[in-house]
């Protein structure tokens, strides 16, 4: 795939080479400003950039591709939606390097399972263990010389805002920051920090679920790795005798109906929250997800009818 494709929604990390998506990184930290912004050199972005893919597990969603995915869309209402100019250049830098940063070394298993079993990363962090792993991941990346060139009190600050904007993907924060967003839209201030922070989140948080946005083929390859992570975990807590939520069985799982109340109960209301803060978001990105809500609800009643 063409790297002039960062700029559109159509855009697919699946289709690209490992290091056309480090390019990729690369081009959309270069026209963000960043390394302007940390005052380091272009071969310290590139670097950085490429040392992404090694921080990324090979699991089947939560993989260095989605990463990919998931930045560019944050570039994309950064750029296109032209929030960068309203946020300004080191919140910019602080969403970008979240987005890249926010699923590092995920396992491909739930927080849920983590807490259950007693895994390493909820021995190290009783509450969001994944995010908690994927911020820690991302300060021993920053500290490799990316954010080495600012005043101590700015890398402070930046590594405070990243942290807070990962923590901000795990879904069971999900209804405390919806609260949050509802509180500040009437009174949108953004000279406000908190109001600009709580923005930032629902940016990251929009971003992380936007696989839908994208044209149907890119969306629906995207849920079969869902698919295929969760039934792995599935057929995991089978063999250790436990009962699987229904979305993690293979045998139980209703794709059609479980993206219809996925789209319509959690996606699209966050997304029409942010488009009241950033309204060109609705072009970008909302009409095409109602299109993708009515795509399956057509489904779900041609199996109705069946
Ligand atoms: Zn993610």
């Amino acid at each position: 795939m063409a790297v002039s494709s960062m700029s559109e929604v159509n855009f697919d990390s699946l289709s690209m080479s490992q290091d056309e998506a480090c390019d990729c990184i690369y081009r959309m930290l270069a026209k963000i400003g960043v390394a302007e912004d940390l005052n380091v050199s272009d071969d310290t972005i590139r670097h950085f950039a490429n040392e992404i893919p090694d921080y990324y597990n090979h699991v089947p969603f939560h993989c260095f591709q989605h990463c990919v995915m998931v930045s560019q869309m944050t570039f994309l209402v950064l750029t296109r939606c032209s929030l960068g100019k309203s946020i300004g250049q080191r919140q910019s830098t602080s969403l970008i390097l979240a987005a890249l940063c926010h699923d590092m070394q995920h396992p491909g298993l739930s927080n849920e399972y983590l807490l259950r079993t007693g895994h390493e990363f909820a021995q190290a962090y009783k509450t969001s263990p994944l995010e908690n792993h994927h911020i820690a991941c991302a300060h021993k990346l920053m500290s490799s010389g990316i954010a080495n060139s600012i005043p101590d009190s700015e890398r402070e600050q930046l590594l405070r805002d990243m942290r807070e904007y990962i923590l901000a993907t795990d879904l069971s924060n999900h209804t405390g920051i919806m609260t949050e967003v509802e509180t500040i839209t009437p009174i949108f201030d953004i000279a406000n920090p908190s109001h600009l922070r709580t923005l930032c989140k629902l940016v990251l948080k929009c971003s992380d679920v936007s696989n839908e946005c994208r044209p149907q083929p890119v969306a629906s390859r995207w849920l079969n790795k869902l698919n295929e992570e969760f039934w792995a975990q599935g057929d995991q807590e089978k063999s250790e005798g436990f009962t699987p939520k229904p979305i993690m069985d293979r045998e139980m799982a209703d794709i059609g109906h479980q993206q219809v109340g996925f789209l319509s109960d959690l996606v699209i209301p966050m997304f029409e929250d942010l488009c009241k803060l950033v309204p060109p978001f609705e072009d970008l990105a909302l009409t095409s997800l109602r299109a993708s809500l009515q795509h399956y609800s057509a489904a779900v009643e041609d199996q109705a009818t069946v």
